[in-house]
């Protein structure tokens, strides 16, 4: 489309290009698209959900479900923007039943495909189909009860955004994932999943406890299923159920935590935190629970209207929420295991055991002159202990070391990032979910200056409007410590080239790093690496500061 030349008058956008604006913050991908069609299934109260992908979805998606349809008459209001059937008024947004309610997706989806959607609904005797290149020609079809679309060439006309399609396997695995959330959302559902002709899944739709486990134990595998307990816990006007991992039972990474509130996948910091701390007693460091778990509550009491792809939550009472999750998930593994409190003592028992990797037992921990790093050993030798979430205790043959994790990790993120930024080899990690920031007026005058500054160093910013910012990507130096203070921080300081790296050194120095997910046979031996640049985050300890520590270290409650 040809640009008219510059002018400064005002005018509404087309509606064509304001679906494809409007697209850019749900559609990112061809999971992306699954996923509302997915969920329009479901809100339409289909029992059978049939998923076809070609080309990891960026060719083809399909979906047919047997819900109720939508009416010939109704279908151009389908695909058009800010049309939904499922509010009415803010009263209804309050109280959410659905899954879908912006009535944007369908417009979305259409303004950057090419498309097809037939549908029945249950009291007409015909089907009716719409296609792209005749939006507004209703054709009369064969289609049983129910709603086909066909999404073909996602981001045919918006190339921009094609270019930002990764391989085939990558979008793939992507939709998998949206195809396992939705189906361990809903166990009443059946699902059924093709990729380029090849069936990879079939689930019927199940209704007792054995049934569900072979879903989740098909999705997530046996062995999970086998090393969980099934809980179900019913409070007053609440209801937590389904399956956690066992204390035996942990992963590397968070890739099987599933948890749901009313039947909407969700990532919320607080449900996190309230995990985390349940599990925290009976995991070591750097190893995660896996559960699928249902939240149900009144809907009164969770606004999901905080981010278009509806993945955030607010809760009302979010710390009686917590507590609850908390008490559920302890009683639970407590029951199961007989699980005391460990002592430190058993805790640094198990420790040692967890880092004591076939590796590094039993090999030669002797110190050689130019003290390299032997056989993969480090020179701090094996950790015992982690204190505080923040020190670690290692042990090699000559000594007991105290190393400050946040303060190392902080030098050697900065190092690292530093000189990227020198090579011009800055390198981003894209958000989970992008982050609204709101700026006050002293930030909004530094993000003016310090706009380029900040792209160049790795932030993918968006300017949503006077004040609003969206966090898209951040640095890949920033994992484990918290970006968007970080950030927030520079914007509130007159900084330049030189001397931000500076501000960011003491920016992180005072953040506590992230120890989950660390892989600290690996941090040790970059650690020895720079050991004597980082001499004063390390010291020997003796006896007596061992047991200083020991004492200090509160019981992980
Ligand atoms: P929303 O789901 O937020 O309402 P969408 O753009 O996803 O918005 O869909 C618009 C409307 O189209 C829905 O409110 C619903 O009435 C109708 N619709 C979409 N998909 C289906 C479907 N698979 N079955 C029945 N109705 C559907
Ligand atoms: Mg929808």
């Amino acid at each position: 489309m040809d640009c008219p030349p510059f002018s400064p008058s005002i005018r509404i956008l087309p509606s064509q290009l304001a679906d494809q604006i409007a697209a850019g913050e749900v559609i990112e991908r061809p999971a992306s698209v699954l996923k509302e069609l997915m969920e329009n299934a479901l809100d339409a109260g289909a029992t059978r959900i049939d998923v076809e992908l070609r080309l990891g979805g960026m060719e083809v998606i399909r979906v047919t479900d047997n819900g109720h349809g939508i009416s010939g008459q109704e279908l151009p209001l389908a695909i058009s923007r800010h049309a939904t059937s499922k509010i009415s008024c803010l009263d209804d947004l309050l109280q959410l039943q659905s899954l879908g309610f912006r009535g944007e997706a369908l417009a979305s989806i259409c303004s950057v495909s090419q498309w097809e959607i037939s549908s029945r609904r249950q009291a007409e005797d015909h089907a009716f189909s719409l296609r792209h290149d005749q939006p507004k020609q209703l054709l009369p079809v064969n289609h049983a009860l129910g709603t086909s679309i066909w999404v073909r060439k996602l981001f045919y006309n918006t190339p921009a955004r094609r270019k930002f399609l990764r391989a085939e396997r990558t979008e793939f695995r992507h939709c998998d994932d949206v195809f396992r959330r939705m189906a361990l959302a809903r166990f009443d559902v059946g699902f059924y999943l093709k990729h380029n002709g090849r069936q990879l899944q079939r689930l019927p739709a199940v209704s007792d406890d054995v049934g569900r486990s072979r879903r989740v134990a098909q999705l997530c595998g046996q062995a999970f299923v086998k090393n969980s307990l099934l809980i179900d816990f019913p409070h007053a006007d609440m209801r937590l159920w389904g399956w956690i991992s066992q204390p035996g039972y942990s992963r590397q990474q968070t890739d099987q935590q599933y948890f749901y509130i009313n039947g909407r996948i969700i990532r919320d910091r607080v449900i996190n935190h309230a995990m985390r701390q349940a599990y925290q007693a009976c995991l070591g460091p750097g190893r995660h629970a896996a559960y699928v778990l249902h939240l149900e509550l009144d809907p009164a009491s969770v606004d999901v209207n905080v981010h278009p792809t509806k993945h955030e939550v607010r809760f009302r009472e979010a710390r009686q929420i917590h507590d609850f999750l908390i008490r559920c998930l302890r009683q639970s593994l407590q029951r199961d295991a007989a699980l005391t409190r460990p002592t430190m003592s058993d805790r640094i028992g198990e420790q040692a055991q967890d880092y004591a990797k076939p590796q590094l037992a039993g090999e030669s921990q002797s110190v050689s002159s130019s003290d390299s790093l032997a056989g993969g050993q480090s020179w701090f030798g094996q950790v015992q202990a982690v204190l505080l979430d923040r020190f670690i205790v290692t042990q090699s043959p000559q000594a007991l070391f105290l190393l400050d994790v946040s303060r190392i990790q902080a030098l050697l993120s900065v190092w690292q990032w530093q000189q990227a930024y020198r090579q011009d080899q800055i390198k981003q990690r894209p958000m989970l979910i992008p982050q609204r920031l709101q700026l006050n007026l002293n930030q909004r005058q530094q993000y003016v200056r310090q706009q380029r500054l900040l792209t160049g160093l790795g932030f993918d910013l968006t300017q949503l409007g006077p004040g609003e910012l969206l966090l898209r990507a951040v640095p890949s130096w920033l994992q484990g410590f918290d970006s968007q203070r970080l950030l927030l921080a520079l914007l509130a300081n007159e900084v330049d080239e030189q001397a931000v790296f500076g501000l960011i050194e003491t920016q992180l120095l005072l953040q506590q790093y992230d120890l989950n997910g660390i892989d600290f046979r690996r941090w040790l031996q970059r650690v020895a690496a720079e050991r004597d640049k980082l001499a004063d985050c390390w010291r020997v300890l003796s006896e007596a500061d061992l047991r200083h520590w020991l004492n200090q270290a509160p019981a992980h409650d």
